[in-house]
């Protein structure tokens, strides 16, 4: 057996809000790129500068 692929690495980056690190989800794969929040509440909660 051998693990030759990269089956361990996912992109991730911080919540604009939370600064949480978002490791990639499949549910993100066709929208990754606007993928600005960790979840519903920080999508509502927003920074406010603007
Ligand atoms: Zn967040």
């Amino acid at each position: 057996m051998s693990f030759r692929g990269n089956k361990s690495y996912l992109p991730s980056k911080p919540c604009v809000v939370c600064g949480r690190t978002m490791t990639w989800r499949k549910s993100w794969a066709k929208n990754w790129e606007s993928v600005k929040y960790c979840s519903e509440a920080c999508k509502r909660k927003k920074p406010r500068s603007s």
